[in-house]
């Protein structure tokens, strides 16, 4: 088993040749999507890099689907549990069948269809004749764009803590956009083996998740002061444009595009979702009070072997929950400990089945837990 991990965790040539592309076209694609005028000489119309009369968006966002559609098809029909590194694999779970089915649904139709397609089948001049549109990603997990819609109001401050309290955080591997490249690029060969090798682990990965916290707390102050502004109840200008130029540039920009996705294969594939997404540290903050409907739960089963925290794509030492030199602890967790995104990786690589998540609506992890939280941190003290 060993051996053969070894060997698959090398970078092949194709992977150092993908690498030496990939991420200064994630950066080229983003400047020439968000910021043409950085690269064009001025008075150039941007233009001049749509495709058949297409914007640069519709194509990144054609190329996403397009992958994620087609990995969750491929996980659908092929029906392997592909969370298992083996050459052989068992049959996928139930679970991660409307998992990926979720994923598909999601992506190509509220994802692609109702943005992308739908309007573009009523505009003026067709479908292939983009009127010039400036850059406007302003993604609902910046939480911030909340402060300016109705409609993204209620969805994030109130449909999402609604999900969260009876499904936990499964939002993020199940639905978002975002985590759905993520989800799909986890399964496949590479991106496997970027979850497994260089997801960051250990005690000062755990503490740098902090960042995400003050991230929530940037993008409320920024949503107020948008709020307050279009009210025409504080005008700050100078502070709104030093907000808004920070929001762009280092959040979005810099965080969500170029550490977010170019970082997949040096840092995983969750980067932004663990130390970035201020909506992922709004759901982890309300799922820390539904203490009762969501948990990962170990069993008697465990042997110790280690590989649910190699799969955890949010670098949660699953392990050391399951066990303590090889014997079983069980102690289950949720959102009051750990970002748990319920993608369910964990339980379906473990080859004895000594993971579940605790069934919705019985009492959750306070329950199942043999042993509490606090005495295995004072057994793993004493250790
Ligand atoms: S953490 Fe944020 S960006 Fe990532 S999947 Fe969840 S909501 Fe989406
Ligand atoms: S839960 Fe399964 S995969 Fe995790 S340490 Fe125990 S036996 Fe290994
Ligand atoms: S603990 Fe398990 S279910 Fe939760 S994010 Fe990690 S692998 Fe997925």
């Amino acid at each position: 088993m060993k051996a053969l991990q070894r060997d698959k965790d090398r970078r092949s040539l194709a992977e150092w040749l993908f690498l030496f592309f990939f991420f200064p076209a994630v950066a080229a694609f983003y400047v020439i999507y968000k910021y043409p005028e950085w690269v064009l000489p001025a008075g150039t119309d941007p233009r001049v890099f749509y495709l058949f009369g297409k914007n640069p968006g519709f194509w990144y966002a054609t190329v996403y689907t397009a992958l994620v559609v087609g990995t969750c098809a491929w996980v659908l029909w092929t029906g392997r549990n592909r969370y298992q590194w083996t050459p052989k694999k068992k049959p996928l779970s139930r679970y991660q069948r409307w998992k990926f089915t979720s994923i598909l649904l999601s992506q190509a139709i509220a994802f692609y269809l109702l943005p992308f397609i739908v309007p573009g089948l009523v505009q003026p001049g067709g479908f292939w004749n983009d009127s010039l549109k400036p850059a406007n990603k302003a993604a609902h997990v910046y939480v911030w764009p909340a402060f300016q819609s109705w409609g993204l109001a209620i969805y994030l401050f109130v449909a999402i803590p609604i999900v969260v309290w009876f499904f936990g955080k499964r939002y993020c591997s199940w639905f978002c956009s975002c985590g759905n490249l993520a989800e799909a690029v986890g399964v496949l060969p590479w991106g496997a083996k970027w979850v497994r090798r260089y997801t960051p682990r250990g005690p000062v990965a755990k503490k740098l998740e902090v960042l995400q916290l003050w991230l929530l707390v940037f993008a409320m102050f920024f949503g107020v002061m948008l709020f307050l502004d279009g009210m025409h109840l504080f005008r700050a200008p100078n502070l709104l444009a030093a907000l808004r130029s920070t929001q762009d540039l280092i959040l979005d920009f810099a965080f969500g595009a170029i550490i977010g996705v170019g970082a997949y294969p040096v840092l995983g594939t969750r980067i932004w979702c663990r130390y970035g997404c201020p909506l992922a540290q709004g759901m982890k903050l309300v799922g820390s009070f539904t203490r009762s409907r969501f948990a990962v739960v170990p069993n008697e089963k465990c042997k110790g072997l280690g590989l649910c925290t190699q799969v955890c794509p949010m670098g949660i030492d699953v392990a050391s929950y399951a066990h303590r030199d090889k014997k079983p602890i069980m102690v289950s967790f949720g959102l009051d400990k750990e970002a748990c995104i319920g993608c369910g990786g964990c339980i379906d690589v473990c080859p004895v089945g000594a993971l579940s998540f605790a069934p919705i609506g019985r009492a959750g992890h306070a329950v199942v837990a043999k042993m509490d939280f606090q005495e295995t941190i004072s057994l793993r003290q004493r250790a």
